[in-house]
């Protein structure tokens, strides 16, 4: 995890930051390798450019901090009794920051009570932005990255095969759910998301939250599921027929699986960006008439955080560095009728891109 650092502070030196005030949240695991709840006690990570990084803690988490992150950091805790103040004022003082620094802080991710702590802390310093030199660290996956990500889809494919298998007419959307999230706890992992199953007419609904409907004959079943493993997520979708889908839901059918196709032959291509992607799948959905009912970007980034950078969309014109993690998963959504959605995890390599999840694509009819 130490190894981390360096590069990150090398990324500092790059964009001009004295500092990076990191609080709970996925990249203060990416920093760290520390999963800390956002909770009500100020906990924030001070990364100097150069040096050792500090970390104010409550008191209470210093032990289970120490355990985890060990002399990745220098721990400064406080008490309930006492509050943070000081201990932030004598990380600031240590990690040699003064009013005029500039620190990189989360736009994205911290809160108005721990941006007003620093403020306090340290007066007269530049507040900026660090979501992009975060966002660019974060968005080249390492081999241990890309090997938990390839453990959370072998995770998230096999419980998918284990419930199909189990899967009758008759049966509830949310009972159906549950049985695919308890495979994934019990194959060790935590679903990285509510586990939707969307039937029939609920198919049509990209957001749907699985409910009491039972599944009946004819319906198509999206099936839209991810597994978390060493806190990296995956991320998966299939879509199945109940017995025989309608012509017209088997038309839809071909065509989303061959936008899906289409994406990720897109991102093997050299220098793919995420608007070359979402291009390339949505031609052959308006191609094939369909294109009004594609009402979503094709795909997002996976890695700690389940939609991270990249995303795979119009206007999304910076090429993809091999090791950039991301979805494809083009659908179709016809009111009242019925939708269709096939979700690939897929990682750009030095020659092209390779999907990570490999479930067969064609129609499976369940149950
Ligand atoms: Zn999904
Ligand atoms: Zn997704």
């Amino acid at each position: 995890m130490t190894t981390r650092l360096p590069r990150i502070q090398e990324a500092m030196r790059c964009h001009g930051f004295d500092a990076l005030a990191i609080v709970p949240g996925s990249n203060l695991r990416y920093l760290a390798g520390l999963t800390l709840h956002a909770g009500l006690r100020l906990t924030m990570a001070l990364t100097p450019a150069d040096g050792q990084p500090a970390l104010v803690v409550p008191e209470l988490e210093h032990a289970r901090v120490t355990e985890t992150a060990g002399a990745v950091f220098r721990y400064y805790p406080w008490s309930d009794a006492e509050g943070p103040g000081q201990a932030l004022a004598r990380a600031v003082r240590d990690a040699g920051l003064q009013p005029g620094s500039v620190v990189g802080i989360e736009h994205m991710v911290m809160r108005v009570f721990e941006l007003r702590a620093l403020e306090q802390a340290l007066p007269g310093a530049q507040l900026v932005d660090a979501t992009p030199l975060l966002t660019e660290l974060r968005m080249v996956k390492d081999t241990t990255e890309l090997q938990a990500m390839r453990v959370a889809v072998q995770v998230i494919e096999e419980t998918l095969r284990q419930t199909i298998a189990q899967v009758r007419e008759g049966m509830r959307e949310r009972d159906i759910a549950d049985l695919w999230e308890r495979a994934i706890r019990s194959a060790g992992c935590l679903p990285a998301f509510e586990t939707t199953v969307a039937s029939g007419p609920n198919s049509a609904n990209p957001h749907h939250t699985s409910g009491d409907r039972a599944l009946q004959e004819g319906d198509m079943v999206v099936f839209d599921g991810g597994a978390v493993y060493q806190g990296y997520a995956s991320d998966i979708t299939r879509t199945f027929v109940v017995g025989h889908p309608s012509d017209e839901m088997r038309r839809v059918y071909d065509l989303v699986l061959a936008a899906n196709a289409a994406g990720r032959e897109a991102a093997a291509q050299p220098g793919a960006t995420g608007e070359s992607i979402d291009a390339a799948a949505r031609q052959v959905i308006e191609r094939g008439g369909y294109g009004p009912f594609f009402i979503h970007r094709t795909g997002h980034g996976i890695g700690l955080d389940v939609h991270e950078p990249p995303f795979i969309v119009a206007g999304s014109r910076t090429p993809l560095p091999v090791g950039a993690t991301f979805t494809i998963e083009p659908g179709i959504y016809l009111r009242g009728v019925g939708g269709v959605r096939i979700e690939d995890d897929v990682v750009i390599t030095a020659n092209g891109a390779e999907s990570l999840t490999t479930f067969p694509r064609d129609l499976w009819s369940i149950a």
